[in-house]
Order: structure tokens, then C-alpha cells, then sequence
């Protein structure tokens, strides 16, 4: 390119400013990369794919190791980019090195889950025909990520993709894009992945840039994002796995025990201010319990301290997306003037030019407020009350969504009854914010409008990426279409 034309490319540079959700300071500029410089990037990826896939599982395997050792090096640098990104304390941290864990524990996985999906031997309809199994990977995969949890969800689907033998463009949420530099750095130290690897910056333009080159898209992020990505990949074809909303429900039953159902409900209401995906939105507690159960929940959230550094106490860091904020305090604002009551919480202060929310009791709610149809995404926990549990079950499946659930009762049997009855893609029994078991364990399918497609967790994770393909080998005579009745 010449000096001209660069000057009129930077001319032309579209600049994004990136607030810093704990100081509210415009303090990261973002350039958006222009369609033409996103679908280079993908042609690169696409060139130096055939040789990753080559490489073969343990050839990869080799290369991700010593990925990892270079993420080790800079682990700190990555995972405080990532905690400025969102504003969160070790929450974020915490967050990175489970990220990073998994890392290590997909390495197994990925052997596993694969070798699994071969077959080899004789045709059951055809004995004479040889059957065997060729796994092909998509050549590139689209990875389109929110600003909740920025590292751990462009990772979730980036590295099984990387392993199964495709390239990766991320595009990150423009929201938080700070962890990406020193993530990198620890890709390019690693110049096999470099290769495969790479990301592109921007807003939903890019986004769609990002599309109109991939082979596979996975998408974490909203409905209405959702849907629009939907259409984007069906007008191409491509296959598309969404991972959106939610609006989980908690149930608590006339046995539970009181504090034990305090304690997981608050952390699952609240933990990093509620911007989680699966955190508990609607709660529903037995009417024999309701008073006292409420009474504990706001005792507890009263101890709660917002801008603490300890994630296990369930402590609270700002409001990552600055916009947020007013969604809650409008859907609290609704609740109000429908006749709901707030007995702790509810508006947003401002502390150092962070947006934060202490977490929020209500009551009087009922499923004509958005605070119990639409997604928060803030510390609240609204709570009605139920006489049976036909009524506990009707009111959590009365919903657009399904990601997850808990229920919490006298005795594990009892919630597991009627966890079985509820329509959410993981049931956290006995406990909240159970999510994090699954990894590694078992796949899961969403409900309702939280996602479509094969799951990230489990043996799936990997195979999504892969297409499988028969080679069929006949040891007998070719049947004779001259024989044929
Ligand atoms: P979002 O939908 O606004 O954006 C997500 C990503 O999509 C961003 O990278 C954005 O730049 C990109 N994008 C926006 N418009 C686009 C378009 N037209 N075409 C292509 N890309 C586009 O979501 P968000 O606000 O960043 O994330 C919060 C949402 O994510 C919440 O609804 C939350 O529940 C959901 N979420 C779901 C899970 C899950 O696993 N189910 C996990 C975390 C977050």
C-alpha cells in the first residue's frame, strides 16, 4: 500500500471509544477493521488451514501445549486486560484461569470425543462393504462473542474448534476488546497457531464481515443479534450455533431449608452484578416460607459489598456495559408502577464513575413486568410466592427461554422430581450456579429462545466442528444392474 492510499485508509478508519466500566473514562480507542481487511484475514486462515488439519489430533495437541505455556507466561497480563474489560474484580480473574483449565483438560477431551466418532469394520445392512470414518473439519470458524465474559466465551468454542483441525476468526465484542492484545501475543509466540488463529475487531459491521467468510459461526451474545446472525448464515448456508439469552427461574419448596436457599439464590441472583447468562432472574418460593425466606435474602444482600475483591462471598464489581444499567433500573422503574415493592436495592450509584447496583430484593411481582419476561441482566431477585408445585412448575416454564434453572428443596429427591419437569437446557439441584460442572462432562441443548445447535460442553463441543464422511469399501462382485429384480 502506498503512503496515499494509507493515509486515506486511516482516514477512513472507523473509531469505536471503549469506556472503562470502573473509572466510566473513555480510555480505549478501538479501529474497525473494514470488510476488505476481514476477508484478507480469512483468506490467510483459510490458506494455512490444510497443513493445521495435517497435522493430525497429537500434532495439534503438541502445538496447544505449547500455547498454553505461553498463555501461562502471560497470565496475568491477560487475565487484568480481561478484568478491565469488564470491570470485574477476581471474578474475571477467576474466570481467565478456569478458561485456562479447561485448556489443559480439552487436550483429553479432544482425543477422546474424537476417536469416539470413528468407526471402522463391517456394514450391518451390507457385510460385504467395509465401513469406515473420516472426520473433515469445517476449514473456518466464525466465533462471534459477547462483552459478559469476554475471554472465557471467545475461548469456549475458539479452542475445540482449533483442536477438531479448523482456523478461528474471533470477533470480540466491542465492548471489551482489551484482553485481545495480550492474548495474542501469546498466540503469535506460538507462530503453527498464529497461523490459524486470528481475530478481527469491530461492531456487528465486522461481524457480518465475519460471516460472509466463515464456514461455521458460533454466537454468544442476545436474541435479537441472535436472529439477525440466523438469517445472515442462512442466507449462506452455513450451519450456525447460538448461545443467547436467558431468564432462569429458581424454585424453592415448603421443605427447603431457609438459609441454605438464601445463600445459593443471592449468589446465583447477583454474583458479577448479575451479568451472567445463567443467573437466577425469577424466584419462586413456597407461600409457607415466603416471609421468612425474603426476610433472610435481604438480610444477606445488606452484607453483600459491592467493589470487593472477593468473588466467593459473592461481592460485586460495576456494571460492565454502561447502558445496562438503565435496562434494570427501567425494568425495576415497570415493576414499581405495576405495584411491586423493592425492599433493598434498586438504583444505581455511581462510585468512582462506576455504575454499580446493590443487590436487589423485590416482591409484588408478577409475570406481567418485564423484570419477570425480559432478560435484566442485573443483581435482582424478584420473588413470588406459590401454593403447589404444579404452580411453581407452570410459572417457570411460562417463559420465551430455557437456558438453566435451579431447585432447591428439603431433600434432593424432591427437588429432582420437580426439576425433571422443568423446560431448561441444565437444572441446578440442591445449589445454583452449577453451570460449570457440566464442562468437560456432559452436552446440554437450550430451550426456548437461549440458543440453538449442538452444545459447547461435553464430547459435542469438539464435534460440532467436524464433518463425518463414509468410506465405503466393497469386498464382494458390484451388484449387476442386469441381475437386479
Ligand atoms: P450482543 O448480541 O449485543 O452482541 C454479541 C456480539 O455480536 C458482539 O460481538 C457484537 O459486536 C456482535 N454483533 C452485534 N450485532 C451484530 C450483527 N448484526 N451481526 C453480527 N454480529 C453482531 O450481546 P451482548 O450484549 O454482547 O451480550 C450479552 C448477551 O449475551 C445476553 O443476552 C446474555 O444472556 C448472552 N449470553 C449468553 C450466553 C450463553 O452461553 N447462552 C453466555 C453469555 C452471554
Amino acid at each position: 500500500m502506498s503512503a496515499g492510499e494509507r493515509a486515506m485508509a486511516d482516514a477512513d478508519t472507523r473509531l469505536l471509544p471503549v469506556r472503562n466500566p470502573r473509572t466510566g473514562a473513555t480510555d480505549f480507542s478501538l479501529a474497525v477493521e473494514p470488510a476488505a481487511a476481514v476477508a484478507a484475514k480469512a483468506a490467510a486462515l483459510r490458506a494455512a488451514q490444510p497443513a493445521w488439519e495435517a497435522l493430525g489430533l497429537e500434532g495439534r495437541i503438541a502445538v496447544m501445549r505449547r500455547w498454553l505455556g505461553e498463555v501461562a507466561k502471560r497470565a496475568n497480563a491477560i487475565a487484568e486486560a480481561d478484568a478491565v474489560d469488564t470491570g470485574g474484580c477476581h471474578t474475571s480473574y477467576l474466570q481467565g484461569f478456569i478458561t485456562m483449565g479447561n485448556i489443559g483438560g480439552w487436550i483429553e477431551d479432544a482425543a477422546a470425543a474424537l476417536d469416539r466418532a470413528q468407526f471402522a469394520g463391517p456394514s450391518k445392512a451390507m457385510p460385504s462393504v467395509d465401513v469406515r470414518t473420516q472426520l473433515v473439519a469445517y476449514p473456518l470458524v466464525g466465533v462471534i462473542s459477547p462483552w459478559n465474559a469476554p475471554m472465557m466465551l471467545a475461548l469456549l468454542d475458539a479452542v475445540p474448534a482449533l483442536f477438531a483441525g479448523s482456523a478461528v476468526l474471533l470477533k470480540p465484542s466491542e465492548i471489551t476488546p482489551r484482553f485481545i492484545a495480550p492474548l495474542f501475543e501469546s498466540v503469535r509466540a506460538v507462530p503453527e497457531l498464529a497461523a490459524v488463529f486470528d481475530h478481527a475487531m469491530g461492531d456487528g459491521e465486522t461481524g457480518q464481515a465475519v460471516i460472509a467468510e466463515a464456514d461455521l459461526i458460533c454466537f454468544t451474545g442476545s436474541v435479537p443479534t441472535g436472529r439477525k446472525i440466523a438469517i445472515a448464515c442462512a442466507e449462506r448456508l452455513i450451519p450456525v450455533f447460538l448461545e443467547l439469552g436467558g431468564k432462569d427461574p429458581a424454585i424453592v419448596t415448603a421443605s427447603a431449608d431457609i438459609e441454605r436457599a438464601a445463600t445459593a439464590v443471592l449468589r446465583g441472583a447477583v454474583h458479577a452484578t448479575g451479568q451472567v447468562c445463567f443467573s437466577i432472574e425469577r424466584v419462586y418460593v413456597h407461600e409457607s416460607i415466603h416471609d421468612a425466606f425474603v426476610a433472610r435474602l435481604v438480610e444477606k444482600a445488606a452484607e453483600v459489598r459491592v467493589n470487593s475483591d472477593d468473588p466467593r462471598a459473592g461481592h460485586l464489581h460495576p456494571f460492565t456495559f454502561a447502558p445496562q444499567a438503565a435496562i434494570v433500573e427501567a425494568h425495576i422503574a415497570d415493576a414499581v408502577a405495576k405495584g411491586a415493592n423493592v425492599l433493598t436495592g434498586g438504583t444505581v450509584e455511581t462510585i468512582d464513575g462506576g455504575l454499580y447496583m446493590r443487590p436487589t430484593v423485590l416482591t409484588g411481582v408478577t409475570h406481567d413486568m418485564a423484570i419477570m419476561r425480559e432478560e435484566t441482566f442485573g443483581p435482582i431477585a424478584p420473588v413470588m410466592s406459590f401454593v403447589s408445585i404444579d404452580e411453581a412448575v407452570a410459572l417457570a416454564n411460562d417463559t420465551d427461554f430455557g437456558l438453566t434453572a435451579s431447585v432447591i428443596a428439603g431433600d434432593a429427591e424432591e427437588a429432582l422430581a420437580i426439576a425433571e419437569r422443568v423446560n431448561a437446557g441444565s437444572v441446578f439441584v440442591q445449589d445454583t450456579f452449577l453451570t460449570f460442572a457440566k464442562n468437560r462432562t456432559v452436552g446440554t441443548n437450550s430451550f426456548g429462545f437461549s440458543g440453538l445447535g449442538g452444545s459447547r460442553t461435553g464430547p459435542e463441543s469438539i464435534l460440532r466442528f467436524v464433518r463425518r464422511k463414509a468410506l465405503l469399501v466393497q469386498h464382494g462382485e458390484p451388484a449387476d444392474i442386469l441381475n437386479d429384480h
